[in-house]
């Protein structure tokens, strides 16, 4: 079986072909109630490994395939910095790269190990997820293995960020009732507000998930997008947009909602109604609203904001 799937169009990082480090079964140090795998116990090191010469075979091949790709992703069924030769692979990938750039999905708990960030250091982009902020939350949601404490992952992503010269990314997936409390989402935004990024993904269960648990409706993910600093970056990547109720909005509560939260055309799709939208068109072509780009994804917001923002 390859190693490389793919070629995949993902809106938010382009045409990427993908790299399994643990493609016969799933490997992973969390037990995220979420998981789109199957359900297993969190494990500490990876048992079944895939020697770097294959993986390089594998990439070789498919990049002479596949001469248009914008991002090679390193991902695994299961968390892809177990594979105990990342340092190694990246050094060989980035040789054969290009102009290609490379992006790790990482659930951020092997930062710990000195050598998995320092080999992260080595990438272009990386995406680390951050589901929760306190102990319980983190223990109920993700199921980590026996000492990873949330405390350091929170440390280990905040160096990081200050240390890394690619694109970071961040990503959260709310669980009803589970880490979508006010106090959660106060102590995330605490976190994040440590953590210098690109773009912070906030989603939902949109796959069936490893245990009986729900996602969150459009509505409820924008409204908990409010409850963060207006100084973060949140985009919503929800598959749930067109469930959402359309509303009216005044020209001053279009301007208020964007101040409070810049919004994607998806957003507004899913929020405004005809009339709201003919008068968002209005105000784009008046320079009231301004758009701003974050990594693929456009955002608008007011143009009084961005001004704003530049004289702080
Ligand atoms: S970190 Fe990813 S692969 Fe591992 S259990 Fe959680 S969702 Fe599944």
């Amino acid at each position: 079986m390859s190693t490389i799937f793919g070629p995949v169009h993902s809106r938010r990082f382009g045409v990427s072909l993908g790299i399994d480090l643990s493609s016969s079964h799933k490997q992973c140090n969390f037990d995220c109630l979420y998981c789109e795998l199957a359900p297993m116990p969190a494990m500490d090191h990876q048992h079944t490994i895939t020697p770097v010469e294959t993986i390089t075979a594998d990439l070789k091949e498919a990049l002479h395939k596949h001469p248009n790709i914008d991002v090679i992703t390193i991902t695994a069924n299961g968390e892809p910095t177990m594979y105990p030769f990342l340092s190694e692979l990246i050094e060989q990938i980035n040789k054969l790269k290009g102009d290609i750039q490379t992006l790790i999905l990482s659930n951020s708990a092997s930062l710990n190990d000195r050598s998995v960030f320092n080999a992260l250091l080595k990438l272009d982009q990386v995406k680390l997820s951050l589901d929760a902020a306190t102990p319980e939350v983190f223990k109920k949601i993700d199921r980590p293995a026996e000492n990873i404490k949330i405390t350091d992952i929170i440390e280990n992503i905040t160096r990081f960020s200050h240390l890394f010269t690619g694109k970071l990314f961040i990503e959260i997936l709310f669980v009803k009732g589970v880490n979508d409390s006010p106090d959660e989402v106060e102590a995330l935004n605490r976190a994040l507000l440590g953590i210098h990024c690109e773009r912070i993904d906030i989603g939902t269960i949109d796959r069936p998930p490893a245990y009986p648990v729900q996602g969150l409706s459009f509505e409820e993910l924008h409204t908990l997008s409010h409850s963060f600093d207006p100084a973060l970056v949140i985009h919503i990547v929800s598959r749930t947009h067109t469930s959402a109720t359309v509303s009216t909005y005044s020209n001053d509560e279009i301007l208020t909602t964007l101040d409070k939260r810049p919004l994607t055309m998806d957003d507004i799709d899913a929020l405004f109604d005809l009339d709201s939208k003919e008068r968002f068109q209005f105000l784009l072509s008046q320079g009231k609203i301004a758009q701003i780009e974050r990594s693929n994804v456009i955002f608008f917001t007011p143009t009084a904001n961005i001004d704003r923002k530049r004289s702080k």
